[in-house]
């Protein structure tokens, strides 16, 4: 995989339209796409992603193949709002330091509810779901995006769209403090993390959190290449960026491909700040996991587009993601074309 792009299917649009938009992307240079098929919105996860993802999946592979497009099935990880979940598995959801659950008090938003990465229910049940996924041929592999804690921090930008000021790490923010954390971590340090004083410069506190996504991202992974697939994740900007704010500390996750949300919009930054998230990604990287630097095309005229595609692939991108929903225009394809179409 080069270069790719999120890939949101319309249920019930015609394959012609589909097809369309294959060819669109091939023409462009893109080789890749991540297709959502399980957003943690819908009940998809009730006891499976098949129903809204093989109908999907189906179509689209034969197509896809055809136009030489290789597809990843792209599932929201962590965050959940399945009914059934929900009503029956009530503790597998995270917990603030304030003591709530985010099933019943979800921070920011109504449907900011997240899944304990410590459980080993929840990591059995996204297992079962990447492996279900990983059954579909020709996919190319499976993409976990929302695969992190709930932000403790939000990115800088975004903190005034919630009248929030977070200069430290406030307790209703901070997660995830259930009995199954409290108990592993006690385990492991003979220390609760509810008696800490300072919890977020307990470096061990910290790295038990981070700690816990990886090996949920190394299970998944597992299960992906048993069947012969990849496995890529969305992750947050940086890897400083990332571990701050998420407890992401993805440039030492065991996955074949990440792709970082560059969007330096959300930070505050201009389009030039995008190369130096790049470099720092690429320097702290595992050997062999391959960076597609993630670009909101929406926040990107069609000349910083190009630009941002050419400085992203000198500061050792091996390609680029875009986030494009609805906002590809006429003159963003070619400026698409310009930079990542390979000559024939
Ligand atoms: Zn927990």
């Amino acid at each position: 995989m080069r270069n790719c792009i999120w890939m949101h299917p319309a249920p019930g649009e015609p394959p012609a339209a589909w097809q369309r938009q294959l060819a669109e992307m091939r023409a462009a240079g893109l080789d890749s796409a991540m297709v959502l098929v399980a957003d943690g919105e819908r009940a998809l996860y009730d006891s499976s992603v098949l129903p809204v993802a093989a109908p999907v999946l189906e179509q689209l592979l034969p197509l896809a193949q055809a136009e030489g497009v290789a597809l990843h099935a792209w599932i929201v990880a962590l965050q959940c709002n399945a009914a059934r979940i929900l009503a029956e598995h009530g503790d597998w959801y995270s917990v603030s330091r304030r003591g709530d659950s985010s099933r019943d008090r979800p921070p920011y938003i109504d449907s900011y509810r997240w899944l304990c990465p410590t459980r080993p229910e929840v990591q059995a049940y996204l297992c079962a779901l990447v492996d279900e996924l990983s059954r579909f041929e020709p996919l190319a592999g499976v993409h976990l995006d929302y695969i992190r804690h709930p932000d403790v921090i939000l990115p800088p930008a975004l903190q005034p769209r919630y009248g929030l000021v977070q200069d430290r790490e406030l307790p209703e923010y901070d997660f995830c403090y259930c009995s199954a954390c409290r108990a592993a971590f006690a385990a492991q340090t003979g220390r609760d993390p509810l008696t800490l004083d300072d919890p977020a410069a307990e470096a061990d506190w910290v790295r038990f959190r981070c700690d816990g996504i990886r090996s949920l991202v190394a299970a998944a992974a597992d299960r992906a290449r048993s069947r012969g697939k990849k496995l890529s994740a969305a992750v947050f900007a940086t890897p400083s960026l990332a571990r701050r704010y998420v407890r992401q500390q993805w440039e030492s996750w065991d996955v074949d491909a990440v792709l970082p949300m560059i969007y330096h919009q959300y930070y505050g930054q201009p389009p030039a700040w995008i190369p130096a998230a790049v470099r720092e990604g690429t320097e702290a990287l595992r050997p062999g996991v391959t960076l597609h630097a993630g670009l909101f095309v929406g926040r990107l005229a069609p000349q910083e587009l190009t630009q941002a595609i050419e400085r992203s692939l000198s500061a050792g991108a091996t390609g680029v993601a875009l986030f494009a929903s609805g906002s590809m225009t006429a003159a963003h394809w070619p400026a698409v074309r310009s930079t990542c179409r390979q000559p024939d």
